[in-house]
Parts: C-alpha cells; structure tokens; sequence
C-alpha cells in the first residue's frame, strides 16, 4: 500500500470552501452577531480592546498561503514517499508489530477515543478507565509487580523516572550514584543522563555481568533482555543491589515476559519498559505509552497517572485517576513528577492488543519471534558466523570480524534494516513480523545459506516463565473480531468526546482534530519507519520535521524550535534546562531560582525542580495579575541567584496581562531569563510572538493549539523554542547527530531523536490548510467566542478576572465560591450537573479553588455555544430553587447529578425534584441523551481501598 493509494480524487483545483472555514466553528455572520453581544462592531475593534498594544507583532504570519485540504493530503503524500518502508530488524526498544485492524479502524482512527480528554471526570471517562485498568493489568501481570500506572512517555524517561523514585524510596539526603548496566538502550542512558545532572546524581554505567562493582549506589538499572539481546538470570545483581540497600530497577520487553521469569519474580523493585510493540505503529519513534510498575509499599510514589477502582454514590464500582496522579495542582514543586498529559490512546491500543490475543495469543507470538532468531543464530553458527549471546529472546548478536558495514549492505539490498553495532558486530531483531524469508534474506547477507531450519528454544530453562498471566476474563471474553468490535464500541460509548458534544475545558484547547489532519497518520511511510532508520529512508520525516519546526518558528517569533519533547511538560524541562546551560556557559551556574506566579500550572514547578531550580512563588493581584510589587520584592531579594521566570501568557487566568512586557523588562535587568509557557498560544497566533515580547524560551502544546488530539490524555508533543543565545542549548541524541548541537546541548529529552514524530503530519497539515490568514483568523475567533461566553454567562456567574474594557483572552473563569457560599451548590456540583445535560465539565478548581475555567475555542458554532450557555443558565435556576428552598440542600438536581438510567427508572423515587426535571432539564435533551454509565464517584473511598488491577469479577456483582 503506498500513499497515493489514499490520495483524494477530487482535483485540488477544485475550487470549494476554504479549509479555515471548516475549522472555524462560528460562520462570518454569527462571528457578527457574537460582537455585538460583547458590545463591538468589529472582530478589530475588539482584539485592539482586548490584546494589549505592546505586544502585538508589525509583522504578519510568513507563511506559505493556505492549501485545500486535498492539495495539503496530495503534498503529504509526496512527502510521505521520500520515506523508504523497509522492514527493520535494528531493535533498541522499537519493533515491528501488526496492529489490528479492527483496534486500528476502532481506537486509533476513531474520533471517539482519540478526541477524548484526560480523565479527570471520572463519571464520563469510564471506558477508557477500564481500557487504563486493563492495561495496568497487562503491565502488572507480566512485570510480575503489584501495581502500575497507566502510561509514561516513553521508555526513557520511564526509566529517568524510577531513578528519582529509587532515590526517594531510599529516603536519602545526598543525590548519590544510579548505577546502569552497559547493556541498557544507549538513548535510556542518555535520557537518563539528562535527568540526573540537574539533581546532582551520578550516573555511573558498568558492566554488571560478572556483579556490582565496588561502592555505594542508591538504585541499580539493568535492561532484560538487554540491548544486545542477552538474556540473563537478574536475580543475582537484583540481591547484590538489595545488599547494598540500593533499588533493583529492570527495564523490560513485555513481549519477552510471556516467555520469561518476570522481573519482579526476580525481586525486581521497579519495573519500566515500553508497550510499543504491542499493536502500536514505529512512527519514527512514537508515540508509544512507556509504562512502569511497582512493588508493594512504593505505589503512593508513582509518577504519572495510576486508574484505580472506587464506588459511585449507590456504591456501585467505577473507576477513576487514584492518588497523586489528582493532585500535581496541590503538590505543585512538590509533586513526584512533572508528567501531565502521557500516552492514553496508545496505551489503550495496547491494552486492546492484549485483549484480543489474550494470553496464549501473546505467547504465541512472543514463541514465533522467538524460533525465527533461535533459526537466525543456527543458520549463522551453521555458516561458521560467531553468535556472541548464546541465550537470547528476539535479537542475535553477530561477530563478523572487520564485515558489518558489509553485511549491513548486503541486508539493504535484500530490503532489510539491521543493526551495526560496530566494526565487527551486527545487532538483529525478530518480530511478530518476521517472516521465514527474512530470515533467509538475513542469513545470504552474512554469506550464509539461506535454509531456514527449525530450532530449539535459546534460553535457559530455569528462566522460562512458569507463572500464569491475564487469567481475568477481559483477556478471554472478545477474541472474536465481533467480539471485539463491540466492547471497544461499548467502552467508547460511555464517555465524553469531542464527538459528542464540546468539551469547555480552560487550558486544554479542546479544538477540531480534523479527519485531514488525522489521515496521514496511519499511512504506512509515516507509521512504519524504525526511529534509527537510516537517515536517507526517512528524508520525507526530516523534510516535514524541519518545515514545522521553520513555521513554528515563524509563529513564535524564536530563532529555532525542537520538536523532540514528547509533552508539554518535557517542553517546560528542556526550556528550563537550556536556561540552565547557558547561565553556566556564562559562569553563572549559582544562578538556580526561578519564579512562578501562583496562577502558574502544577508541571511548571514540578519541572522548575527537575531542571535543579529553586521554586518561588510570586503572588497575584485582585485582578489576577502578576503582583509587580512583589515580584520587584522577589528579585530584590533573589537577584544574584535569579535564573528565571515562568509565565503562562494569556495567564491562565484568562486575561492578556498589560504589564507582560514590564515583567520580562525587570527580569532581564536582574540576569533572569524568561519563560513563557505556551499552552496558550491558541489566544497568541497571528496577533504577538513571545520571542518578540521578551521571551527567551516557550514550550508550545501542539496537542492543544496545533490539533493533535488529545487521546483521553496523551499523544501529546510539546516543542520548545528559543531565542538565539539558547540555540546551542537545545537537546540533542546520541543516535542522531543530526539532532541539536552534541558539544553544547542539553542531551535527550526523550528517548526517540523527534519525540512522537508520528502525529507531527497533523499540525503540519494544520498550518499548511490554514495558511497565514486562516491561523490569525482561528485566534480572532477563540477571542471572540471565550468573550461571547463570559458576556452570555455575567449575568448569571462572575467572571472572575478581566483585563481592559472588561474583556477576556480566550477562556474565561466563571467564579461559583459566593454562590457556594450561599446556596451550599459548589462548582463540582455545577460540574457533575453538566453531565445531565450531556456536556463535558469545564476546568474545575484551576487555577482558582472553586471556579470553572470555560474556553471554547474557535472550532464550536453559534449553536453549540448557545447550548452550552442555555444549560448553564438553566443550572444557575436550579441553584436558585434551592436558594429559596424549594429544593434541600442536599437532595437537589445538582447534589445528585449525574443521574444514571438505572437511578431514574428504579420503583422508587423519593426526591423532591421530579424524574424529568433530571434528565430533561431542557427539552433539547430529548433529542439527543447522553446517559452517564455511574453515579457520582466516591474519590476517598477509592485512595483508602487502593485497587488498580482488574478487580475479579466478584467485584461486579450485587
Ligand atoms: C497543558 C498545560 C501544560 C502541560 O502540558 P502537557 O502537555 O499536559 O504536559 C503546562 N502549562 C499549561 C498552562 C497548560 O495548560
């Protein structure tokens, strides 16, 4: 299948409406209309009100007009043609593997489970919950560990993320040495690397095979099988580790745990890997969900997200986010990590994976690689060819002294990729994809006969796996196609997407993910290419890669931007850590405070101390400003030591601060550096550049104003771009030199040179059918929508902060704490109501206690505005009928929503309020219900009774 194969047919000459008036919600006529309700004449009039002067640009977008969005997909396709597919045995924590078609068509194409958002709102979030639930399953079960989080970055980073849990379970003080083995993936080491420096640890890398070397460590990584395909008994080194009071951490290949002795069977502590080869496309390096899983006593220091099961108001079993993985708003610099939107989607393909095949179909397939390199190796002993590793699961390691490039030609042109491992060695890994042929063609290119004969298995029996694994029913009930088909269609139904209904979450950017966008996606020149590919295979990605780097660039107003961070959270670090480089290239390392107004959101601390800052707060005004009194008091005070401020721009608190540029001036005149965090920029585009305002260093979310969907909460890419004097501090990639500056960089932010390469065609397709005046017209629209709402809501809720002529940015806060103090009805309340009239919560309780963070975005017509606004005039008259009594104070509408079928239709009914007035509040309802799958979810309940693996079925009964 090539590309072209899904080329449009239509002509891209054919004229027909202009792709930005499909993505903008409002037509030009209600764009009017919605002026006029804010007071303005004109969309001009209104952004001159509302964007300060001193920061607009002179400078219009320079960007290449817009492209129908046949033309866009007829110039991916040419693009995607310079990308060789071969198949590629190279390995390293990638692999080739077949996603099925119908988890393919059904998750990763469908609107339905890649438009929605991170589950915060457990009670419209349930099917991905228990696609999560099953996936920490599928990770606990074959890492042999009691608990797992739903979903990390990637490999690396997972594993940077247990060398700081190492540290913490090991309650010391000074920052100590991580011990690794020489055998784990070179880019985990250098993530790792990355990570460590800042904190002040010290990597020490060894060969561990023979035991531990001498001195004190505090964790010790091991990589199983390891890098060069060995396989080998872990429990020695584990106990070594153990001795020395340090943590065991292992990083696994999950498929290779079907077959072997888990690690936690080992007496593994942490256990970290990456679930891509379960079902999930290379994509040039990702996105594919990195996992990581603990032994009993350290799971309430987990980073990222952990699913767990709780009880709904009729006590009855839901799921929902467990722990710390709620509370990086509360914890703040105290947070265990900065990890914020992670891998959803991709870990539910994962978990979907395992479903299908269950458990003899993943040992099946793990046995199937497994023989096709135990074939390898005999045929290549047969032809006199050393094999360095006699135990091994999936990748041969081969001595062929002074003849790798050689074979690695003579494999090229069989259409095969191997690994060169040096001059003498040649790495090759085995798949669910590899077939007998390959292994034939492998085989001629070292000069061997290509005769195929069976083999025997090629690891040690006492490391054969004999415990059992993914015994509940959910791995045993939807093996049929149809089967499947209809728990994915059933999960999908119980939430909330963009598909359903708008999603008004402040901060989140929950715009159109366009069918567009999305198709290039799967096309198998961008799905199927090994992130170490050789360059010239992938010159389509390098072509696409630097494009959107150029015109992110251009929008921003930085002199070079990175795609490689994964999150925007890991843009906030690579930021943070190239401030850091540079103070120290200038002798000014002690510079290590950084300041963050207390509006800030929770990953910007949580980031400020992993890249080994000192976190100060700086207060906000009555009007949500930064307070410049107290931050001329802070820079007083920490001036010598100041190396940063982070501000979010428009705040997140909704509002185009007037005095930005004053802040950046102080800054700058103190040494500081400042970082604006971009997550806003979708109020920005067309109208100001941060890199023109006074900012060094932004991280963009292309998950937010870019149109990557969110995923149920990740795929994310969080691009950071600088100023000049930051360029050389970019982060780089030990596999690619390509990547950033190897001399001065800051290392790897993530394990893949490109981060999620794979879903950069969608923001690349954005902006090219957008063009220069459609962007600039999308932030217009954004103003104005956030502001027709704040004016359509005023009369009913504050609006809690304003900035001139009583105007907004692009979202808005609706202030419910006096009403609460009156009524008794909270914003969670207002929340949980929602769902009764079919919508998704706006943000709660950030970045203000109490309140709804609304923003609409540009995508939404007039209509679904008006819904919108309809069913939060009509909640504000439930509150008044309990204000005045009518209703009590606790058994109300609101205190009991969401209101579930099974609730309304039971015999009995004993609330003052009627059966209708709770589910068809209005009578639009009636067209279109949606019915939430549980009742209102008891959050302590589930953080006192910690579950997060398939309960047994038990658990489901009465
Ligand atoms: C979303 C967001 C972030 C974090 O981005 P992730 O991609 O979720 O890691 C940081 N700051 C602000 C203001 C945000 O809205």
């Amino acid at each position: 299948m090539t590309a072209q194969y899904f080329a449009p047919v239509a002509s891209p000459q054919q004229p027909r409406a202009a792709f930005a008036d499909r993505h903008i919600g409002p037509a030009a006529g209600d764009l009017h209309r919605m002026l006029a309700a804010i007071g303005y004449s004109g969309a001009e009039a209104l952004l001159d009100a509302a964007v300060p002067a001193a920061i607009r640009t002179g400078r219009p977008l320079d960007l290449p007009p817009a492209l129908s969005e046949p033309a866009a997909l007829e110039r991916l396709a040419e693009i995607a043609a310079r990308n060789t597919v071969l198949t590629s045995m190279i390995g390293l924590g990638y692999h080739g593997t077949t996603t099925p078609g119908v988890i393919l068509r059904n998750v990763l194409e469908n609107p339905g489970w890649y438009t929605a958002y991170t589950p915060y709102q457990p009670e419209i979030s349930q099917g991905r919950l228990e696609a999560l639930l099953n996936f920490q399953t599928v990770v606990s079960d074959l890492t042999g560990l009691p608990v797992s989080g739903a979903s990390m970055l990637d490999e690396g980073t997972a594993a940077a993320e247990a060398m700081t849990l190492a540290h913490r379970a090991g309650r010391r003080r000074e920052p100590g040495t991580f011990l690794v083995d020489a055998d784990v993936l070179p880019q985990t080491i250098e993530v790792i690397r990355t990570r460590a420096e800042p904190l002040g640890v010290e990597i020490a890398v060894a060969d561990l095979s023979g035991g531990l070397p001498d001195g004190d460590v505090f964790g010790v990584l091991l990589q199983y099988p390891g890098a060069s395909g060995v396989v080998r008994d872990l429990a020695p080194v584990i106990e070594a580790a153990h001795g020395r009071g340090a943590q065991a951490v292992v990083a696994a290949d999950l498929l290779a745990l079907t077959l072997l002795r888990p690690p936690g069977e080992s007496g593994a502590d942490i256990v970290v890997g990456s679930a891509q080869r379960f079902g999930v496309p290379y994509g040039f390096g990702g996105p594919h969900a990195g996992f990581l899983a603990v032994r009993e006593g350290l799971q309430r220091q987990l980073p990222g997200r952990l699913v767990g099961v709780s009880v709904d108001a009729d006590g009855a079993p839901a799921y929902r986010l467990a722990l710390q993985t709620r509370e990086q708003h509360i914890r703040r610099e105290k947070a265990t990590s900065n990890i914020c939107t992670a891998q959803v989607l991709l870990a539910v393909m994962a978990s979907m994976y395992a479903v299908y095949h269950g458990p003899e179909g993943l040992a099946a397939i793990a046995r199937r690689a497994h023989e096709r390199a135990a074939s390898l190796a005999e045929g290549l002993r047969d032809a006199g060819v050393e094999v360095v590793h006699g135990a091994f699961f999936d990748t041969v390691l081969a001595r062929v002294p002074g003849r790798a490039a050689q074979v690695l030609a003579a494999a090229r042109e069989r259409n095969v990729n191997l690994r060169p491992v040096d001059a003498d060695h040649l790495a090759v890994a085995c798949d669910e994809t590899t077939t007998e042929q390959h292994v034939a063609a492998v085989l001629e290119a070292f000069g061997a006969p290509a005769e195929v004969r069976p083999a025997t298995e090629a690891f040690p029996a006492e490391l054969r796996r004999e415990s059992p694994y993914l015994s509940h029913p959910v791995f045993h009930r939807y093996r049929s196609e149809t089967a499947m088909l209809r728990y994915l269609r059933r999960l999908q139904d119980k939430d909330i997407a963009l598909d359903r209904s708008m999603i008004p979450l402040g901060s989140c950017t929950m715009k159109l993910n366009a069918t567009t966008e999305m198709e290039p996606v799967t096309w198998p020149q961008f799905a199927q290419i090994h992130p170490f590919a050789p360059l010239d295979q992938a010159a389509g990605y390098v072509e696409l890669i630097s494009e959107l780097e150029d015109r992110l660039a251009e929008i921003t107003g930085y002199a070079k931007v990175s795609v490689q961070p994964n999150a925007g959270s890991q843009g906030e670090l690579a930021g943070l850590l190239a401030i850091r480089g540079y103070h120290a290239s200038r002798g000014d390392g002690h510079r290590t405070v950084c300041l963050i107004p207390s509006s800030a959101h929770g990953t910007n601390a949580a980031s400020a101390v992993m890249a080994g800052m000192r976190v100060v707060v700086v207060t906000c005004d009555d009007g949500g400003n930064v307070d410049l009194d107290d931050l001329r008091a802070k820079i007083d005070k920490h001036g010598a030591e100041l190396a940063a401020i982070m501000v979010t721009y428009p705040s997140t608190h909704g509002v185009f601060e007037e005095s930005i540029t004053e802040v950046c001036d102080l800054v700058h005149a103190a040494g500081g550096q400042v970082y604006v965090d971009g997550a806003n920029l979708n109020a920005l585009v067309g109208l100001a550049r941060p890199g023109e305002f006074g900012s060094d260093v932004s991280h963009l979310n292309l998950h937010k104003t870019f149109c990557i969907p969110h995923g149920g909460g990740g795929p994310g890419v969080g691009p950071v771009g600088v100023r000049e004097h930051l360029v050389p501090f970019l982060p780089t990639h030990p596999l690619r030199p390509e990547v950033g500056d190897a001399a001065t960089g800051v290392g790897p932010i993530s394990a893949a040179p490109w981060g999620s390469a794979g879903i950069l065609p969608i923001s690349w397709a954005y902006i090219a059918m957008m063009g220069p005046d459609g962007l600039r017209a999308a932030t217009e629209g954004a103003v104005i929508s956030a502001n027709y709402l704040a004016a359509k809501l005023a009369p009913h809720y504050p609006i809690l902060f304003t900035g001139r002529d009583g105007l907004v940015a692009h979202e808005c806060i609706a202030d419910l704490r006096k009403i609460t103090k009156e009524t008794g009805i909270t914003a969670e309340d207002v929340a949980k109501r929602l769902i009764d009239y079919g919508f998704h919560a706006p943000t709660l309780s950030f970045p203000v206690a109490g309140t709804l963070m609304i923003e609409p975005t540009e995508s939404e017509d007039l209509a679904e505005l008006d819904r919108f606004v309809a069913a939060m005039v009509e909640i504000r008259r439930e509150i008044e009928r309990v204000a005045a009594g009518e209703w009590d104070a606790a058994d109300n509408p609101l205190k009991n929503a969401p209101h579930t079928a099974a609730a309304l239709l039971a015999d009995e009914w004993k609330h003052a309020y009627t059966r209708e007035e709770a589910a068809y509040p209005l009578p639009s309802l009636r067209e279109d219900k949606y019915w939430p799958p549980v009742r209102r979810i008891d959050q302590a309940y589930g953080d006192r009774n910690l579950v997060c693996s398939c309960p047994p079925p038990e658990a489901f009964e009465d």
